[in-house]
């Protein structure tokens, strides 16, 4: 049963979307959105007041807070999300001197989620760690996944000829670090079965949410059912630090070496970003932020291949990186040129520690992660086999489309194979997912098979469809059956031996977490989408019609309860 409630107030409306299940509709809600909105009613609430009705005119159940109470919990925490800068620039109002912004979107009560599964994600993240790092150092292993997939995939391509570069010619650093966010949803395929743990996806490269995940709206209303917050953005400079006290300082310029955050330009996110800046600042690290497309002409590589960086403005010469650490560079746009090609390969030459390097970066990729799922594969990288199994019972089926197998093309010819399955890029960033039954018309809108070795197949994890959440979306608040996604952030710093798979951890340790709930029939999940780059004519110098910056959905974060009893 799904109601719709219309809050009066100007400007923009608010819509309340109310999903219910009652008792006997426990099979979950459709996943047409089309049945959603068929079964929304609209109810003119008065005086301002939020008036939740059911369809057939019920009341609400009261384990909802009352309209009058929601009401004054949105506003509690959009006064909260405005001065805790959990905050997103609105770019087309960038105006000289003014800066306007929206507040992210988060979720008005605690979404339930189950404490083991919790505490088992936290446990498993060192192990994480361990296995990336090691993946991480094995450029031959990496090889033997990507090479096949190199010819139809150009931004693969081009991190691998970087590699290839910077190993011809010795450069680069053995020492790496990674800022690591292992993605899990619940799996509980049918109600009354056990509920276990998935991994979505290992990201490797700019994990985000992580600044945002700990500003949590703490709002009288949901104070007592939280868990402790994470203190993601002390972690990760921590982890930082650790790798900055691994670089051994050339001291060209007798100054302390700083850190280096190449970014994109037009960032409407930059809360999730800067308060990285202000903390590395804070514990006596300069650091810098420089876009894109201005790194090859503010930066110098010495014979020595030190990484000096030149201020804007700034006289002398220059300050010796230490660390760079990356939130830019993991879009295709950025190599569309030369000279984002230049760009990325001068910053991997250099003896500067990478956050990640570009093998960390390669070890993100989808087709990585296929290939950990496939049997045997992580006893290449870890001994123990309880540690082994741990990993493993994590893992969904996966199938690569470069060598596809006789189920894999099954399930590329029929919508009704593909219903269970999701096509995925080797790409970051959101959004290049194909799902479910779309997957047969999109392979074959694609000039050619060849082109099929970019994507992955992945069985679709199917979440419990009985927990229920409320959402403040973009414009509407959400009530009714969601899905959560609980991202694990780990940090390292190791140190690669000279061939092969062996490591020298330096440091390895959980850091926090992101928490992210979306309605239940929303497929993809990006807490926020959309990027304004510059194009590869731009950065030639071209003329170019101005592409408007958007901004799409963000789906809640960070409000939630562990709770075991109703869920086990
Ligand atoms: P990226 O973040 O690089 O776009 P993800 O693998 O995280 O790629 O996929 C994006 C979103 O799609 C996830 O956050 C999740 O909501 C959904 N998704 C991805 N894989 C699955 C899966 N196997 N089962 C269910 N949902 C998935
Ligand atoms: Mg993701």
């Amino acid at each position: 049963m799904a109601v719709e409630v219309r809050y009066p107030p100007a400007p923009s409306e608010l819509k309340l979307h109310l999903g219910f299940f009652s008792t006997e509709d426990r099979d979950g809600p459709s996943n047409d959105n089309d049945d959603r909105k068929r079964n929304q009613l609209v109810h003119h609430g008065q005086n301002g007041h939020l008036q939740p009705h059911h369809r057939d005119g019920e009341t609400t159940p009261s384990a909802r807070p009352q309209a009058h109470h929601l009401a004054h919990r949105i506003r509690e925490i959009k006064d909260y999300q405005l001065t805790h800068g959990k905050l997103l620039k609105v770019l087309p109002l960038d105006f000289p001197t003014r800066c306007h912004s929206i507040n992210l979107g988060v979720s008005a009560s605690p979404t339930p989620f189950p404490q083991h599964l919790f505490t088992q994600a936290l446990h498993l993240q060192e192990l994480m760690n361990e296995l990336y790092m090691r993946v991480a150092s094995d450029s031959d292993w990496l090889g033997t996944v990507l090479g096949p997939l190199l010819e139809h995939d150009d931004m693969l391509r081009t991190l691998w000829d970087i590699n290839c570069k910077v190993r011809e010619a010795k450069g680069g650093s053995e020492v790496s670090c990674g800022i690591f966010r292992s993605d899990y949803m619940l799996q509980q395929p049918e109600a009354g079965q056990e509920v276990s743990l998935k991994q979505v996806e290992m990201n490797t490269f700019s994990c985000a949410g992580a600044c945002h995940a700990e500003k949590v709206p703490l709002v009288e209303a949901v104070l007592p059912s939280l868990p402790p917050l994470p203190i993601n953005t002390a972690s990760i400079t921590h982890t930082l630090t650790a790798a900055y006290k691994a670089y051994q300082p050339h001291n060209i310029p007798s100054r302390k070496p700083c850190i280096l955050i190449p970014i994109q330009p037009h960032n409407f996110n930059v809360a999730d970003e800067l308060p990285f800046v202000h903390a590395l600042w804070n514990v006596g690290l300069p650091t810098y932020r420089c876009e894109w497309q201005d790194l090859l002409s503010l930066t110098t590589l010495t014979p020595e291949l030190n990484l000096l960086y030149h201020p804007p403005n700034s006289t002398g010469t220059g300050r010796e990186v230490a660390i760079i650490f990356y939130r830019a560079g993991y879009d295709a746009a950025e190599y569309a040129s030369k000279a984002g090609k230049a760009t990325r390969l001068r910053l991997e030459m250099s003896r500067a520690i990478k956050c990640p390097d570009v093998r960390g970066h390669l070890a993100g990729m989808k087709a990585v992660q296929q290939a950990l799922a496939q049997p045997r594969m992580l006893e290449l990288f870890l001994q123990d086999s309880e540690d082994i199994a741990k990993l493993r019972a994590t893992f969904m089926s996966m199938q690569p489309l470069s060598t596809p197998s006789a189920t894999a093309l099954q399930i590329t010819q029929a919508p009704q194979e593909a219903e269970h399955y999701v096509l995925k890029a080797n790409r970051e960033g959101g959004g290049h997912n194909i799902y479910g039954a779309e997957i047969p018309a999109f392979l074959a809108s694609l000039p050619s098979k060849q082109e099929w070795s970019r994507y992955i197949l992945m069985r679709l994890i199917e979440p419990p469809k009985d927990i229920n959440g409320l959402l403040l979306l973009d414009e509407e608040v959400y009530e009714g059956p969601v899905v959560s996604e609980l991202g694990v952030l780990g940090g390292a710093v190791w140190r690669s031996c000279q061939e092969g798979r062996g490591v020298e951890v330096l440091e390895n340790e959980g850091l926090g977490w992101t928490f992210k709930s979306k309605p239940w029939d929303v497929k993809g999940m990006n807490v926020v989408r959309g990027l304004q780059l510059p194009s590869a004519q731009e950065q030639e110098g071209l003329e170019q019609e101005p592409q408007p910056p958007f901004m799409s959905f963000c789906r809640n974060i960070s409000l939630w309860s562990l709770e075991d009893d109703r869920m086990s």
